[in-house]
């Protein structure tokens, strides 16, 4: 049976929107990003899909995890807890470390009893943990150049370079350890001279950490972005990996812990949605379909991820350019303007591929009409 007469006998099993996540792309995804980066630990980012499925599979592979909210970190820390631990002691550190520059209080006081590991950029921040979170370690986020990268970040969050020793001598003069440098180079990175740049910047300010006493800063954190394959045009994985793979050897000691923080690459490409055509009008001379789910749903990375989703059709024929929408009364609810289809009828499944980052994770309840359904294969 070939994959696709699998995926639509999933979704006439169990109806539609279905939103299939395939957990043995998730652990060749996972064993890629190893293979090709064998100096980098992987911390899988919850936000891109937080499904405690997907969390436990990637920890069974080896995976530590990125979280951000005090929400994320619970649902690794229960579904991580089940399992066997290798070393339940160390466990924290190894495996989760919260990356949001900025914690509520609430958070911060909830964390740590653990000892995290929390990024920070700014010195309220250092107050704010030093009052409730003493026990942390600290990794302190640099802003970098996120040229060409298709989410940008560096508006948001990270430290100035030229601030950044002032603000690790704050942290020590507050009583808290630094332990390293983080940064993020923005999502769907195909500009990979934003990691060169980040790292020259990272290995700048580690120099100048450790020759002001800083010794311990032995981490280094080179966050996410990295692209998933979502058509020919990306430039692969390895050709990345290579150029980082020699950086590294240039610019760090072997001793010092590199860890990474994708979200994307683990799991865009490891899930597919299946939906229904619901209605079928022409308007302007233009075929327009309407299916049960749209950008307020499992389509919510093309406002909020700035991402396109082909949609395609289960049916072979003649295809024409359609408009596809999706369920809700809101003309935002558009999937695509110039599609191209084949004739469909109401009742009709089309599918889409390459949707498992910053999409589900975003589906909200808007119109009363619920997110996809999910469904796990390969196990
Ligand atoms: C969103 C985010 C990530 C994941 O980014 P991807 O581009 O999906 O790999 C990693 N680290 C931080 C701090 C983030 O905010």
């Amino acid at each position: 049976m070939t994959a696709l007469t699998r995926l639509h006998q999933l979704a006439r099993r169990h109806g539609t929107p279905l939103f299939v996540v395939d957990h043995a792309r998730l652990r060749r995804n996972l064993a890629e990003f190893r293979k090709h980066l064998p100096r980098v630990q992987p911390y899988f980012a919850v936000k891109a899909n937080s499904l405690p499925e997907i969390v436990r599979t990637l920890y069974r592979a080896g995976a530590s995890f990125d979280v951000a909210s005090i929400a994320e970190f619970r649902t690794v820390y229960e579904n991580i807890q089940n399992l066997p631990p290798k070393k339940r002691q160390d466990f924290i550190w190894d495996k989760i470390i919260y990356a949001n520059p900025i914690k509520d209080k609430h958070t911060l006081e909830e964390l740590n009893q653990y000892k995290p590991l929390v990024t920070y950029d700014n010195v309220e921040e250092v107050r704010k943990i030093r009052r409730y979170a003493p026990a942390a370690g600290l990794i302190l986020r640099l802003n970098v150049p996120n040229t060409g990268s298709v989410v940008e970040l560096s508006s948001k969050f990270g430290a100035a370079p030229g601030d950044a020793v002032d603000l690790i001598d704050a942290a020590a003069a507050a009583g808290l350890t630094v332990e390293g440098l983080s940064f993020h180079v923005g999502s769907q990175c195909t500009n990979f001279q934003n990691f060169v740049q980040a790292l020259a910047l990272a290995d700048g300010v580690m120099k100048e950490a450790w020759s002001r006493g800083h010794r311990q800063v032995r981490i280094l954190d080179i966050g996410g972005g990295f692209p998933a394959a979502y058509d020919p045009h990306v430039r692969p994985f390895r050709d990345l990996a290579r150029t980082l793979n020699t950086e590294f050897d240039r610019l760090f000691p072997p001793d010092m812990e590199i860890l990474a923080e994708p979200g994307r690459f683990m799991v865009a490409t490891a899930c597919t949605l299946v939906a229904e055509v619901i209605g079928k009008a022409d308007r302007n001379s233009k075929r327009c379909y309407y299916l049960n789910d749209g950008v307020y749903h499992t389509y919510s990375g093309i406002i909020f991820d700035h991402c396109k989703y082909p949609v395609k059709a289960f049916k072979k024929g003649p295809t024409q350019l359609c408009a596809v929408f999706g369920p809700t009364c809101d003309a935002l609810d558009t999937i695509s303007l110039a599609e191209p289809l084949p004739e469909l009828e109401i009742g009709d499944l089309v599918y889409s591929p390459n949707i498992g980052a910053y999409s589900h994770a975003s589906s909200t309840w808007f119109n009363g009409f619920p997110p996809a359904k999910v469904v796990h294969i390969n196990c």
